[in-house]
């Protein structure tokens, strides 16, 4: 078993020792600066050249302690992943020596030649400059591989002109933007102390692990994440025997690592469990303030891969890599705080914080009925197509999931009905009477829902399993913003509170109850249903994206300051071509490995056959059998070869359109839907041929051999 390395330190010592901190910034920082940070945190001061310049040397010795010889601006860029490009700290003297330094510049300010990442059109390639920015309320971190030790300073992404080319900024201009709007409910409601309020986040992280020996000899899991082609084997998930199961040696001691990893870089691991795929997992944080609970994401996913590696395996983050078992998900769990503690959506138990949450509940459901296209949007990539709306998979419809009690109320509340329950009697007025006390939801009451209230929280759960969570979040920030601010509008103006939020509850939810669901969200009822009561439901990511640049759209983003119009046209372009390239990546691969692998292991094998027969009919054995296994065996291996030409064509075809959406659309409803075709082919073909003579390892090897 490899070795761990706690290095004799108890999990309190190694927690965030790789982690510049705020408890490392209050040791080692003189106080007013330390203060200083503080402000700029909480986004009340401006950060200064002269502060930066103090923290820098702080953070460049604490980092050079720790065996750092090389610091990086490390970026979201539109590509979902991270980015980083690595500076070491030496200065040359004089003397023909060197100095380890680091400037306040250097930490706050980086030039990366930007020429290579997506900007959507905001910026051509001879204008390659954009310049990366120091975000003071994510921690500083530092990577520790073979190749050394680096200092990983979280930054945004900006374009010379001020464009957002990154996850970061919008994602930090909507948590303002939410802030601004709650807290503008919080004063009409009378609270003075508050001084902002912060979205909160917990993704749970679902992932795969496949012996690295047979990943290694699946072109599609190497080039595509997923598979291309594999036939199920005679067991998959049915027997439910994964799900919270005992963990593997291999599979714990890869879990423990990856704690310690997360642990070092002051990542909240918590929770770990077996998913319900075979070789399937879960890893869940405890949770923390959206933009610092983004970055740990990319940090978990990231270090998941790496660690697995080290344990002759490979982690699959693709929404689906098998057909025929679950695919993965984040679920999202998202909330909303002030700064001094509350929690604006646990319902509390008196009503005052009864009546706040109702109001902060309903603006929720609201903004998801609201702005469900764009929510639906923010979990549109190639991936997860599989698993929305799919055959296998939830439907991609948004909905929510209130549970009976708080339907109940909320019901009430719009039909102007007394409340129900033993705690409220006589008809409530919100902010006098007290709720009946919500049962606080244990385990696991609904999972097919793709947005559940879960006791003092939502958790969204559409979002892939390999994306960033900073587009759902931010989209997610600014719906609930929007109803927020015209929630605010009425409050500020009422007179009497309570009748006031009596009213735009009753209002709000009338309105908006159709986007409420209890049952199952994946039975063929729901679909029905769905569409009766209105709501849209978008299958496929080409359909998903062109709510990003609908009018309705840009006024919401423009009026929260969060992203232009032209940002918006620039993402809904790059997210159209990644779908595109990423199909085409697939579909071109999958020509490859049928016509080159596939094929000509299936006609061999048949040929073989043939041979056998023949040989047996000389000796005059029964060769009936291997005849006729040979003869079906070639008549698919030639619809395989037909079904592949054709898949051929209808890429050249999609290759060819100039127009991102019209291209998209082609990769989605020719390229993707003759994948299909060809994958049956081979699937079938698999079933027959001998395993020894089949190019690839098989479904049993990759879900089931760890
Ligand atoms: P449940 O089992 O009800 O889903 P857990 O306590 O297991 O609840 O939490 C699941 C995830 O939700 C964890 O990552 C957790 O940190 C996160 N979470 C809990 N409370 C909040 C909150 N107020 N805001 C955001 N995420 C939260
Ligand atoms: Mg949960």
């Amino acid at each position: 078993m490899p070795e761990t390395t706690f290095n004799g330190n108890s999990v309190p010592e190694l927690f965030g020792s790789n982690c510049f901190s705020n408890a490392v910034m209050r040791e080692r920082l003189p106080k007013n600066i330390y203060k200083e940070i503080l402000a700029v945190q909480a986004g009340e001061k401006e950060l200064t050249l002269e502060v930066a310049d103090v923290v820098a040397a702080v953070m460049r010795d604490w980092a050079l302690e720790k065996g750092a010889t090389h610091y990086t601006h490390w970026f979201h860029p539109l590509t979902g992943l991270t980015a980083e490009k690595h500076d070491s700290f030496i200065a040359p003297t004089s003397d023909g020596k060197v100095l380890m330094e680091f400037s306040g510049k250097e930490l706050i300010k980086g030039e990366p030649d930007a020429s290579s990442f997506p900007s959507g059109g905001l910026r051509a390639t001879f204008e390659a400059r954009g310049y990366t920015a120091w975000d003071v309320t994510s921690p500083a971190f530092l990577k520790q591989d073979p190749t050394g030790t680096t200092l990983c300073i979280p930054t945004a992404f900006i374009g010379y002109y001020g464009h957002a080319l990154d996850k970061k900024v919008p994602l930090l201009r909507s948590m303002d933007a939410l802030s601004k709007q709650a807290m503008r409910i919080l004063r009409a409601l009378g609270n003075t102390t508050s001084k902002r309020v912060l979205t909160t986040v917990g993704p749970e992280q679902e992932y795969f692990l496949v012996d690295k020996k047979y990943f290694d000899e699946r072109p599609d899991l190497l080039l595509t994440g997923r598979t291309l082609f594999g036939s199920m084997p005679a067991k998959g998930q049915e027997m439910e025997d994964h799900y919270f199961g005992a963990i593997k040696e291999r599979v714990a001691a890869f879990m423990r690592e990856l704690n310690i990893e997360l642990w070092k870089v002051g990542v909240l691991a918590k929770t770990q469990h077996n998913e319900v795929a075979p070789n399937q997992f879960e890893i869940a944080p405890i949770f923390s303030t959206t933009n610092v609970a983004v970055d740990a994401n990319q940090l978990v996913m990231e270090t998941i891969k790496k660690v697995a590696r080290r344990h002759g395996m490979e982690a699959l983050l693709h929404e689906k890599p098998f057909a025929g078992v679950n695919g993965s998900g984040k679920h999202n769990n998202w909330s909303l705080g002030t700064d001094d503690g509350i929690n604006l959506l646990d319902p509390g138990e008196n009503p005052e914080s009864n009546a706040r949450f109702l109001l902060f509940a309903a603006a929720v459901i609201e903004a998801v009925d609201r702005y469900a296209l764009l929510l639906r949007s923010s979990a549109a990539t190639a991936g997860n197509d599989h698993r929305l709306g799919a055959n296998e998979a939830p439907p991609a419809i948004i909905s929510i999931y209130l549970g009976n009690a708080l339907t109940e109320i909320f019901e009430n509340i719009a039909e102007g009905k007394p409340l129900t329950g033993s705690s409220v009697k006589g008809k409530i007025t919100l902010g006098v009477t007290s709720l009946p006390a919500l049962p606080r939801d244990v385990s696991d009451r609904n999972r097919t829902s793709p947005f559940a209230f879960t006791g003092n929280k939502f958790e969204f759960r559409m979002v892939g399993s390999s994306q960033s969570i900073a587009t759902p979040n931010t989209y997610l920030n600014v719906a609930v913003a929007q109803v927020l601010s015209e929630f605010a509008d009425k409050l500020e103006k009422a007179s009497d509170k309570h009748a006031a939020i009596q009213e735009l509850v009753k209002e709000s939810y009338s309105k908006h109850r159709r986007v409420v669901f209890n049952g199952n969200g994946y039975s063929e009822e729901w679909v029905r249903e769905a569409e009766r009561r209105g709501l849209p439901n978008v299958r496929a990511t080409v359909d998903a994206l062109p709510v990003l640049v609908q009018k309705e759209t840009v006024d919401l983003f423009e009026r929260h300051k969060v992203l232009s119009k032209e940002e918006l046209e620039s993402r809904y372009h790059i997210y159209l071509e990644r779908y595109s390239k990423q199909i085409n990546i697939e579909a071109g691969l999958m020509v490859e490995m049928s016509k080159r692998a596939i094929f000509p292991a299936a006609t061999s094998y048949a040929a073989e056959l043939a041979r056998d027969a023949a040989s047996l009919a000389a000796l005059g054995a029964v060769s009936a059998p291997q005849e006729k296994r040979a003869k079906r065996i070639a008549e698919l291996a030639s619809e395989l070869y037909d079904e592949t030409e054709k898949l051929e064509k209808i890429l050249a075809e999609a290759q060819d359109i100039s127009d991102p959406f019209a291209q998209a659309k082609a990769y989605r409803e020719k390229v993707f839907v003759q994948m299909a075709n060809v994958r049956s082919k081979a699937d079938a073909l698999e079933k027959l041929v001998a395993k020894s003579a089949w190019p690839y390892p098989s479904y049993e090897e990759l879900l089931f051999k760890l």
